[in-house]
């Protein structure tokens, strides 16, 4: 194990990629899209009290779960340093050093039943890498394939994504926009993990093993692989791609295969209809990391809960109408009663209100409106300040 000390500024088996151009040019231009979509978004929500209350409910729940998810990795999951995992430890910080982070997050290994995952968080101003055990075993701590999946995790914390995830949230639920700018993140970060992966066999090794397998992941074909981008473009296919948050692992393959040739991935084209399937797929799954389903349950219980509000205040506000015409009712009533025991109409509730007048106590409205009485010729109108006058309409 040793650490460079000064890290080379061009990969040398990936001449064409550069620290500097490792975030592909697509993230740009959909992060130009997407922060417009945001920005409007957040002022329409800002000027909506329902937005708002929307806005900070699910912004609460993220918190929470993120909150819970971090406790989790800094009370369960093996942290990795000089006295744990020291190999591992070593291989990440010379990654860091690759990729120019100075401050390196806290990387931890945390065991998964099987599952082959790696993600990227933050929470209380504190960055996290999590490698699943799973990838560990696979490949060991100091291999090209580890390299390059510690080198894809640190590209989502180099890039802000784990911080534009939340800022630019209702961006990302945007449909094909939404999800099409994630997957520009995840081209960019297998760019960063190319990068320091040092061995691109070792990179497409680790992305055949997501889809094939721990053992037969290592045997399989790449550019057998690769070539089913190509094969299959059929509209469902399409219409997965372009709903999906990350790109399809043939994609990945293909273009790292192509990084190695030093080639520009072409883009294969897809079925016409299933931009327009597309359009009614919600992006989705925003603040998970793409780690952590318990996480993506707690924020759909959270919009859940605020879609409860609104229906709560519906339910309420009709309720206070219903009693505010209640008590208007019972006014006007009381003002005719009055009216035809003394000949003339009352000057004003005082005569009809008090100890042993005809209403003891003055009925009010729930909201706090004044009431206010007209002589309609026929009878006696009481209107709320609130609620007006007459019976509340249905549905209001
Ligand atoms: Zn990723
Ligand atoms: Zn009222």
């Amino acid at each position: 194990m040793k650490i460079d000390s000064t890290p080379p500024a061009a990969s040398p088996l990936l001449p064409n990629l550069r620290l500097a151009n490792l975030s592909s040019n697509r993230e740009q231009t959909y992060y130009i899209l997407v922060v417009l979509l945001s920005v409007i978004a957040w002022v329409v929500l800002a000027f909506t009290i329902i937005g708002a209350a929307y806005a900070l409910l699910a912004g609460f729940f993220l918190w929470l779960g993120h909150g819970l998810l971090a406790a989790h990795l800094r009370a369960e999951a093996v942290h990795v340093n000089e006295r744990q995992m020291p190999e591992l430890h070593a291989t990440f910080l010379a990654v860091c050093q690759q990729l120019e982070i100075t401050d390196p997050p806290r990387l931890c290994v945390l065991q998964s039943g099987g599952v082959l995952n790696a993600f990227a968080m933050r929470h209380a101003g504190r960055d996290f890498v999590v490698v699943y055990s799973e990838f560990l075993e696979a490949f060991g701590p100091d291999s090209p394939e580890i390299r390059f999946i510690l080198g894809h995790e640190l590209g989502h914390l180099k890039s802000r994504h784990v911080l534009k995830q939340i800022l630019l949230a209702p961006g990302l639920i945007f449909p094909l926009i939404g999800p099409a700018y994630r997957r520009a993140w995840e081209t960019s970060c297998d760019r960063h993990g190319a990068f320091v992966a040092g061995d691109m066999n070792g990179a497409l090794r680790a992305m055949l093993t997501l889809s094939g397998g721990k053992s037969p992941g290592r045997a399989l074909n790449a550019e057998a692989f690769a070539s089913q981008y190509e094969e299959e473009r059929g509209f469902f296919v399409s219409l997965h791609e372009l709903t999906s948050s990350y790109p399809t692992l043939s994609r990945r393959v293909r273009d790292l295969r192509a990084l190695q040739d030093g080639t520009e991935a072409s883009r294969a084209p897809r079925h016409p209809l299933a931009y327009f399937a597309a359009l009614f797929v919600p992006g989705g799954n925003v603040g998970g990391g793409g780690a952590s389903s318990a996480l993506v349950m707690v924020v759909v219980i959270g919009l859940l809960a605020a879609m409860a509000i609104p229906a709560f205040q519906k339910v309420r506000q009709a309720s206070e109408a219903k009693a505010c015409y209640n008590s208007r009712l019972m006014l006007s009533t009381a003002l005719e009663q009055y009216t035809v025991e003394h000949g003339q109409s009352p000057r004003s509730f005082a005569d009809i209100v008090g100890p042993g007048k005809i209403l003891p106590t003055m009925p009010v409205c729930p909201t706090h409106g004044t009431y206010s009485a007209r002589h309609t010729g026929t009878g006696f109108e009481v209107s709320c300040s609130n609620h007006g006058q007459g019976a509340p309409q249905i549905g209001k």
